[in-house]
């Protein structure tokens, strides 16, 4: 997605604060751990990926391509079986010449509306969000500022209708502060809407001049009003003009290309379990990016991470008793899409599933894992993890965790392991023009790759699942004690959790 995090910090259980009893053979996740720090295929993998094919929005080519690419790397990894599964997505899109000229003129006085003679004009840097619809070309669009967007910022900018919007944020620095940029937009189109403002301008939440890719919509539906991301320079440039008493006007033109329904893919290379075949473990990550950039923090380093997951382990020469299903999913950055369909559409095999483990968050160190508000599968979580103490992989967090892959086997009642890790440099490149193969750190990726097979491994080889699918009402009990309810009414997921239309069935 997106991959916005809400973290909970509900509870940290920390190995140092809690000495394990390693439970599994270490024999074997150390044979693992050497395999992935060998030289591998990773690097060039992700070269191809993210240099050669490039951006990967869902019905385009370059997803296409790297359907092919996830099929061909996971045969080369030694995988027991390949295949792709199709799925529906409502609507195509993708983001024409987007063009902002903002002109200024002093105001000729504080009573007249009409303005002197025009100051400068300048092509102010500016992206649409994705999904948002097109507007076609409009001149003269009068600029207002509403600061960040609040009811009494609305009330304070008076009547915004016909205008185009000029809305302040704040530099991205922190998880909280990715998951604010997400949480923020909604509420301030709603008010946009029923103001009936022309279109909306974010001012960038990152500095010098970099754009990114951004979107409000929640399953690939086209959103409600034209909006852009505005290079921040040009939009503090612009709010302080409107400052100074200037006028300042927009010609505006955001030829999005819509369309109708897509297919895109999910792929699946299995390691095919040698005692109970039925039950399977998922290692997973989203391997479609936004196209500003070629995706690689996000995500195409961790699709690289779960082939080479499959490999080591291969490698290895060890075999889980249960089935491992690495999984490459599509569709993502529109809203958990791949993910969720997987989900809906095995959930008749959910039961048999021993755990869900989940890549989303670049090449920032591991800290640990989020487990879903499991109290349940912990003490053994911490014993899985104990061999990964030498990569300083510590810590067990008890907090439901939100945007990225998991999120639909967590609400079907399956154990999930999402990475926690450090920012590194992660959201100053997200969703960016800059998050490119140079960005990622191969020493600490291939540490990951080394996590995942472990603890994908370990979770395939209890000799008991780690713990059971839980029933609906066990599901939304964590919800409560994770305090996860606001946070799921606000993103609407509550009612569609209510209404059975997600999540495990009553
Ligand atoms: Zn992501």
């Amino acid at each position: 997605m997106r991959t916005v995090k809400i973290l909970f910090f509900v509870c940290i259980f920390s190995l140092a604060a809690f000495p394990a009893n390693p439970a599994t053979d270490n024999n074997e996740a150390n044979k693992i751990i050497q395999a992935a720090l060998q030289p591998s295929p990773i690097q060039e993998n992700l070269r191809r990926l993210t240099d050669e094919i490039g951006g990967r929005v869902p019905g385009t080519p370059a997803m296409q391509h790297a359907v092919q690419w996830g099929m061909q790397a996971f045969t080369a990894a030694g995988a027991d079986s390949v295949h792709s599964e199709g799925f529906e997505i409502p609507n195509s899109w993708s983001e024409g010449a987007t063009e902002m000229i903002v002109s200024t003129a002093h105001q000729v006085s504080s009573t007249s509306i009409g303005g002197g003679p025009v100051l400068s004009s300048f092509r102010a840097r500016a992206v649409s969000v994705a999904w948002a619809p097109a507007l076609a070309p409009v001149k003269h669009v009068p600029v207002v500022d509403v600061g960040e967007g609040s009811e009494a910022d609305f009330r304070k900018a008076g009547d915004v209708s016909g205008k185009l919007l000029l809305v302040h944020t704040t530099v991205l620095k922190t998880w909280a502060d990715l998951f604010a940029e997400y949480s923020n937009a909604p509420p301030i189109i709603d008010r946009a809407m029923k103001a009936k403002a022309r279109a909306v301008a974010f001012m960038a939440t990152r500095e010098h001049d970099i754009l990114y890719r951004h979107t409000n919509s929640a399953a690939g539906e086209i959103d409600r009003l034209p909006m852009v991301i505005v290079a921040r320079e040009d939009g503090e440039r612009m709010a302080r003009l409107l400052a100074a008493g200037n006028l300042v006007w927009a010609d505006l033109s955001i030829p999005n290309q819509i369309g109708g329904p897509i297919k895109t893919s999910n792929v699946i290379g299995e390691i095919r379990g040698s005692e109970r075949p039925d039950e399977f473990v998922i290692v997973g990550a989203h391997l479609d990016s936004w196209e500003l950039g070629t995706g690689a923090l996000d995500n195409g380093c961790n699709a690289a991470l779960v082939i080479d997951a499959l490999r080591a382990i291969k490698s290895a020469g060890v075999l889980p008793r249960r089935t491992i299903r690495f999984i490459l999913f599509s569709g993502e950055e529109e809203g958990l899409l791949g993910s969720r369909n997987y989900a809906l559409h095995h959930r008749s095999e959910l039961d048999r599933a021993a755990g869900v483990v989940v890549y989303d968050s670049g090449t920032g160190k591991t800290t640990g894992f989020s487990i879903g508000g499991r109290k349940d599968v912990l003490p053994t979580a911490r014993n899985l993890i104990a061999p990964l103490q030498q990569f300083d992989v510590n810590d067990v967090k008890l907090d439901m965790e939100w945007g990225t892959d998991h999120f639909d086997f967590m609400l079907e009642g399956v154990p999930t392991f999402v990475a926690d890790q450090e920012e590194a440099n992660y959201l100053e490149n997200y969703h960016a023009v800059s998050d490119t193969y140079d960005k990622v750190d191969f020493p600490q990726l291939k540490k990951h790759v080394a996590e995942a097979a472990v603890l994908g491994f370990e979770l395939a080889n209890l000799s008991e699942k780690i713990g059971p699918r839980l029933s609906h009402d066990q599901i939304e009990q964590t919800m409560r004690d994770t305090n996860s309810v606001d946070m799921m009414k606000a993103s609407g997921v509550w009612d569609e959790w209510e209404s059975g239309k997600r999540g495990r069935q009553k």
